[in-house]
C-alpha cells in the first residue's frame, strides 16, 4: 500500500515542478490489522468462559438443582475460572515481553538441571495418561546463560503440549545435545501431529489446529507463541517438524551466551 503526497513547487506563481513523497504503509497496515485481530481474539477468549460461568451460575441461582448436578456445575465453573486465570497469566507474560523493560534475569545455569526440575513437575500428568516419558540428557560441557524462570516456561509449554496432544500409552522424549556453539533441547512425541498446512502459522498467538480440542484440553492458544518469544529473547531458534498421526518434534537451539 502506497500513499502519495504531491506538493507543487512554485516560483513567481509559476509551477516549476512537483515533489512526490511516497510512503510505504504496508507494514503499518499489517501491524494495525494484527493488533485488531489480537484484541478481537482476546475479547472472544475471555467472553467464552465468562458466558459459560454466567449460564451455570444462573441455573444454580434460579433452578432447583440436585446434589449431583450441583457438583458437576461447580466443577465446570471451577475449570472455566482456571482457564481464564491461565489466559490472563499468559497475556501478562506476553505483554511484559512486548514492553521495553523485559526484566529478564540472566544467569549461568545447567540446562539439564532446569529440564529435570520441569519434568519432575510434569511426570504425574504423563503418568495419568500412562505415557512413557523418556529423558535422555547428554552431559553438558558448559552452562547456558538464561533467564531460568522463562526457560522453565518454554520447557513446560512444550512438554505440556506433547502430553496433551499425545493419546494414552504414547511416548514423549526429552533430549539435550551440546556442541561447540549451541545447547539444543528436543521435545518429541508420537501423538496426533500437526497438518502441514498449519505448521507455518503454529507460532502465532491464538492459532490452533483444532480450537475445540485445544479448549477441551485447557489450552489458551498462546503456549507456542510464548515459547518463540522467549527463545528469541535468548537469541535462540525454535523449529517444529510434525506429521499427522506420527508425532511432533520441537527443537530449541540456544547459544551459550
Ligand atoms: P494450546 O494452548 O492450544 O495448546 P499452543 O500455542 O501451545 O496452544 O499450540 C498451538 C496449537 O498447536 C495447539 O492448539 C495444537 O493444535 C498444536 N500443537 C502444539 N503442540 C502440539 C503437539 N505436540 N502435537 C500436536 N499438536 C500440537
Amino acid at each position: 500500500v502506497l500513499t502519495v503526497n504531491i506538493a507543487p513547487l512554485k516560483s513567481n506563481q509559476q509551477i516549476e515542478g512537483y515533489v512526490y513523497v511516497l510512503h510505504d504503509i504496508t507494514e503499518q497496515h499489517k501491524l494495525d490489522a494484527m493488533r485488531k485481530e489480537f484484541v478481537a481474539n482476546v475479547s472472544h477468549e475471555l467472553r467464552t468462559p465468562l458466558a459459560t460461568i454466567k449460564s451455570y451460575v444462573e441455573t444454580l441461582l434460579y433452578s432447583d438443582v440436585d446434589a449431583e448436578y450441583l457438583k458437576r456445575f461447580l466443577k465446570i465453573i471451577d475449570s472455566e475460572t482456571d482457564r481464564m486465570t491461565r489466559l490472563v497469566k499468559d497475556l501478562l507474560l506476553l505483554s511484559k515481553m512486548d514492553s521495553e523493560d523485559k526484566n529478564l534475569k540472566f544467569e549461568h545455569k545447567n540446562l539439564n538441571e532446569v529440564i529435570i526440575d520441569v519434568i519432575n513437575r510434569l511426570s504425574i500428568e504423563a503418568h495419568k495418561k500412562n505415557q512413557k516419558l523418556i529423558v535422555d540428557l547428554q552431559e553438558t560441557p558448559r552452562h547456558v546463560y538464561i533467564d531460568k524462570d522463562k526457560m522453565e516456561q518454554v520447557i513446560l509449554n512444550l512438554v505440556t503440549n506433547a502430553i496433551k496432544y499425545t493419546p494414552e500409552n504414547g511416548m514423549i522424549k526429552v533430549i539435550t545435545e551440546y556442541d561447540e556453539n549451541f545447547a539444543t533441547f528436543i521435545v518429541e512425541d508420537n501423538g496426533i501431529g500437526i497438518p502441514k498446512e498449519d505448521l507455518p502459522r503454529i507460532f502465532e498467538r491464538f492459532y490452533r489446529v483444532d480450537k475445540a480440542r485445544s479448549r477441551e484440553l485447557g489450552g489458551t492458544g498462546l503456549g507456542l507463541s510464548i515459547v518463540k518469544q522467549i527463545v528469541e529473547l535468548h537469541k535462540g531458534e525454535v523449529n517444529i517438524e510434525s506429521e499427522v498421526g506420527k508425532g511432533t518434534i520441537v527443537r530449541v537451539k540456544l547459544p551459550y551466551q
